[in-house]
């Protein structure tokens, strides 16, 4: 059974005062669902927040890192770096990483490839913009997103690596994709992976939705049958809403 998975990602909020009160807040709140629930803090509230959270059942993660081990790369944090803080999972590829930092398929790939060879959970995200949605291609994006970062991997390897799906055109902007719109693109990324790995990997990947996810959209988007959980950005930020959402399961 695949895993269903609700991962707030912080973004650059909450130093390390909010962090804590942030987590303290989280705590206050009760989880009626069985969803694993993650939170994704700026590297330097790491530390603070796997302190802060050690008897909550709530994972933190990180949301990005650097390729290589270590080495000449300014203000750059590798895997091992964050295995040794504790920290077994990551977000990559997170469109805002890819339009402000430039990041490439091919960067990406070799950060998938960092990660899991250090025995790190990726939560692996990627979508279409606006510009693709209107003419149609984005099934073309998502599918060459996919398959240009991640068709290396070795059949395993799928059972560290978690999808995000999120249209550009959603994210933070209060505009979703309607329920219909995550289970189509859902249904066509299970088609993708089925297409190279077959049936049994594809249908145990978890796919979560990320895009303008609330409280008040979250059950009928996570009622879809291959929407497995959701990556959640300004909502994650008050611990009422973003419990909201993981009870929403
Ligand atoms: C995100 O940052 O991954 C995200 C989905 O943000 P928001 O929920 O604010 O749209």
């Amino acid at each position: 059974m695949r895993k269903q998975i609700v991962a707030g990602n912080w973004k650059m909020n909450n130093d390390l005062a909010e962090t804590r009160a942030l987590i303290s807040d989280l705590a206050k709140q009760s989880k009626i669902s069985n969803a694993e629930v993650m939170i994704a803090p700026t590297f330097v509230c790491l530390g603070t927040a796997l302190k802060h959270s050690s008897n909550l059942d709530v994972e933190v993660v990180a949301q990005n890192m650097h390729y290589a081990t270590n080495g000449a790369f300014t203000g750059e944090v590798s895997a091992s770096m964050l295995r040794s803080l504790g920290v077994q999972t990551v977000i990559l590829g997170h469109s805002e990483r890819r339009a402000y930092f430039n990041e490439k398929d091919n960067d990406l790939a070799k950060k998938v490839d960092a990660a899991l060879s250090n025995n790190m959970r990726v939560i692996f995200c990627f979508g279409e913009e606006l510009a693709d949605r209107k003419s149609g291609n984005h099934e073309k994006v998502v599918e060459s997103q996919i398959k240009n970062a991640l068709f290396h991997l070795s059949d395993d390897a799928w059972e560290s690596v978690v999808l995000a799906y999120e249209p550009v055109w959603a994210i933070g902007t209060g505009e979703t994709a309607t329920p219909e719109q995550a289970q189509e693109m859902h249904a066509f990324i299970r088609s993708v992976l089925a297409s190279k790995y077959g049936n049994d990997i594809s249908s145990e990947v978890s796919i979560l939705y990320g895009g303008s996810v609330k409280p008040n959209n979250a059950k009928e988007i996570f009622s879809k049958p291959d929407v497995d959980g959701g990556l959640i950005g300004g909502a994650s930020l008050n611990a009422e809403d973003f419990y909201a959402i993981v009870n929403a399961f």
